[in-house]
């Protein structure tokens, strides 16, 4: 399985996976128009016509565009029975909800689901084929209860470290943004995710941090937490750019690459 991380962060996220005949956008958060000049950045067409468009939740910056995107790359739209509604997609557009903790399948890719706490009900999807499984984890405010088990199986986790606890505090933001973004329902600091690294039953093979605040926190401090907290050298360590895309090929290059 292939994923293009398109963009990440609070500015619109979008990540395109892709096995044998199947391809799925994740997120519409950049317009058709930005999509078009990502996928130019890594050398690639825009595909009009994908398998399918998941939405994991409704907030501007994963679903501002869902209508749009579903139209131009003439595919259903799938988000969970809470988050559907709140899409507002034109009537032309084919929906198919999914129930949050049930799995459901696209082609070649097996989804699994399971909810996350945020201000919008939101979910955390793992993406399987027969030779790997991938599990994309942002815009939470803490870790539930089952989440690492929930992501036991996965070789490549692409997981929020969107702030630094510190630079959110003595940062810019309004005292009520700061709470928002800090707070249970909010976003995933980066010693949080050290946490959750630490927890997992077993350590992925591919780390992508994911969904980076561009104020408060820096690539490098997010790293060194994850660093730590994965404790040893074997996991390769990407953080993904709001505006730069990232492409993942398959682990078993990556491990190819790392031995040579
Ligand atoms: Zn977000
Ligand atoms: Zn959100």
């Amino acid at each position: 399985m292939r994923v293009t991380i398109l963009g990440s962060g609070s500015e619109g996220n979008a990540l395109f996976f892709e096995s044998g005949t199947t391809s799925v956008l994740v997120d519409a958060g950049l317009s058709h128009r930005e999509l078009v000049q990502r996928f130019a950045a890594v050398g690639r067409e825009t595909p009009n016509d994908v398998s399918a468009l998941i939405v994991t939740h409704s907030h501007g910056d994963h679903a501002a565009h869902a209508s749009v995107c579903a139209t131009r790359l003439r595919c259903p739209v799938h988000a969970s029975e809470e988050t559907m509604p709140s899409l507002r997609l034109r009537r032309s557009v084919r929906t198919e909800p999914f129930s949050a903790g049930r799995q459901f399948r696209i082609g070649e890719i097996t989804i699994h689901s399971v909810r996350l706490p945020h201000d919008a009900p939101q979910v955390a999807l793992v993406f399987e084929t027969k030779e790997t499984a991938i599990g994309l984890v942002t815009d939470l405010g803490h870790v539930p209860r089952g989440l690492p088990r929930f992501l036991g199986e996965c070789e490549t986790l692409l997981l929020e470290s969107n702030h630094d606890s510190d630079m959110l505090a003595s940062g810019p933001y309004p005292t009520v943004l700061k709470r928002r973004v800090g707070g249970s329902l909010g976003h995933l600091s980066n010693a949080q995710a050290g946490d959750l690294l630490a927890y997992l039953p077993q350590v992925p093979k591919r780390v992508v941090l994911m969904h980076l605040s561009q104020t408060n926190n820096a690539p490098q401090l997010a790293k060194s937490s994850a660093e730590a907290a994965l404790g040893h050298g074997r996991t390769q360590l990407l953080v993904a750019h709001q505006r730069q895309p990232l492409s993942l090929g398959a682990i078993r290059d990556t491990q190819l690459r790392l031995a040579l």
